[in-house]
């Protein structure tokens, strides 16, 4: 049975209204949701907001072990501290490693790109970080829908977004209905925020529904496979940042690996591959498995325990890629826009400012009496913020590995080393991408 002979049979769905109806309880979501109620809370004002998230609680479907900026969460939560965030392990040493087959070589200290500088961030486990922020958003009132996950946009008669209806349960694997059928709920807003991470189900309909990507360059993505170790406390240097390039990689492929001291005698270790790889037997997994027996990286993992793992898309596009935020009724924030920083493989802060970006356009437009409309301010708020000067740094981060790792190497040092020594933050040249990552992947016969 199709949606149409479902809603035919079992129909009409429930509806629930909103303000605000937020999807996906990420950073991005999250923030959003908390800064709406801070601002009803400041202005004594009402703001009704809900948060669809189809993992089991906040938190439940992010892997776990990030570097965060803890910039943007400064402007969301000031007393994050007081609040207990769970930052808890600040970046003592960073270490940028090119790696061969047998072995390494150390860049220096004073030579390292701003880009690979965390002195000031936080190791943290990005699942309880975000599982705290939903604490922190039910705690102004916000209204968390955990395992739901938004299935389908719903539109008004004029085009704009009028919210989204959660899937159906109970179907049987033929697509019938079985006696545990329920169909979906309808969620009605006035504004419906976006903000499913990368390559979201929904904001890549609604990218193409409302051609929001036209005149920018395509999308780029990487895997990223990220395990979590516990190991040999005589091993363990809290606090401390590892980044690779180079071995197993051949030059021509982007990407390279990460591994961060946690507490508790945990590490983080994850590897990154673009998806715009050439070579259709290179398997992104035996290649995370064959780095880690790097001497340089074996010598953590010898006699310790995995105890997670698991894999996720990053969006890598950068500024370039960026699509259009807006549409009538609703906005793209986080991931699911495409706001990652890849140059410093870190998107959390960012998810957090443009979420908070993206509530205060809303806000006002609530106070006007708008809706459905264009919230135009948030991009504009964007223009003129530091996550924007931050990006417009790195735009060309991703381009040039396409000219190979060397011309790539060469041109990050210049682009984030020597420019920002010169007081240049906005290189003076745009390297696009016109093709799509999947075209470069060669047929197996090549
Ligand atoms: C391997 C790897 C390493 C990374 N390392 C770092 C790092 O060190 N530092 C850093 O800052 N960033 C890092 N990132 C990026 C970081 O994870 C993201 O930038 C950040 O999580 C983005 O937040 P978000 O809220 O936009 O999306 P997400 O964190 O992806 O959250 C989206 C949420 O929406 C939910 N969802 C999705 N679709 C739906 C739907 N249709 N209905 C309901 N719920 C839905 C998901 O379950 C999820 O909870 C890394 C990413 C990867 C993959």
């Amino acid at each position: 049975m199709n949606q149409q002979q479902l809603l035919e049979q079992y129909g009409p769905r429930e509806a629930m209204e909103y303000d605000v109806v937020i999807v996906g309880g990420g950073p991005a979501g999250l923030a959003t949701a908390i800064r709406l109620k801070q601002l009803a809370q400041e202005k004594g004002t009402e703001v009704n907001v809900c948060v669809l998230e189809k993992g089991s609680e906040p938190g439940a479907h992010i892997l776990s072990g990030a570097i965060m900026d803890p910039r943007a969460l400064d402007e969301l939560l000031p007393n994050w501290k007081e609040l207990g965030a769970p930052l808890n392990q600040p970046v003592a040493e960073d270490k940028f490693l090119f790696l061969n087959e047998a072995g390494s070589k150390a860049t220096p200290s004073a030579l390292l790109p701003e880009c690979f500088h965390n002195h000031g961030n936080y190791i943290v486990s990005l699942s309880n970080f975000t599982r705290w922020l939903g604490q922190q958003a039910e705690g102004l009132g916000v209204e968390i829908f955990p395992g739901f996950p938004a299935a389908e946009v719903l539109y008004n008669d004029d085009g704009s977004v009028k919210g989204v209806a959660t899937g159906n349960m109970g179907i049987g694997k033929e697509g019938e209905p079985t006696e545990n059928f329920q169909l979906g709920m309808e969620l009605h807003a006035k504004y419906t925020i976006f903000a499913e991470g990368s390559r979201g189900h929904l904001g890549k309909q609604l990218i193409a529904q409302f051609k929001l990507d036209d005149g920018k360059d395509p999308q780029s993505y990487g895997i990223g496979l990220k395990e979590l170790w516990e190991i040999d406390p005589a091993k363990h240097q809290p606090g401390l940042v590892v980044h690779t390039a180079g071995w197993p990689l051949d030059p021509a492929t982007y990407g390279g690996s990460f591994l961060y001291h946690m507490e508790d005698n945990k590490v983080a270790v994850g590897f990154v591959v673009g998806l715009d790889y050439t070579n259709p037997w290179l398997s992104p997994f035996e290649e995370f498995q064959r780095f880690k027996t790097h001497p340089e990286i074996r010598k953590y993992f010898e006699g310790g325990k995995r105890i997670s793992y698991g894999a996720r898309a990053i969006t890598a596009g950068g500024l370039l890629s960026l699509p259009k935020t807006v549409f009538p009724g609703g906005a793209l924030v986080g991931c699911d826009a495409g706001y990652l920083n890849a140059s410093r493989i870190k998107g959390s802060h960012a998810a957090i400012k443009t979420g908070m970006m993206a509530a205060e356009a809303a806000y006002d437009a609530l106070q006007a009496g708008r809706q459905h409309d264009e919230l135009t301010a948030y991009p504009t708020a964007f223009e003129n913020s530091w996550l924007y000067k931050e990006l417009l740094q790195a735009k060309n981060f991703k381009q040039w590995f396409k000219k190979g790792r060397t011309t790539a190497t060469l041109m990050t040092g210049i682009e984030q080393w020597l420019l920002p020594k010169l007081g240049i933050r906005n290189p003076p040249w745009t390297i696009h991408r016109v093709k799509p990552d999947h075209v470069y992947l060669k047929p197996a016969a090549e």
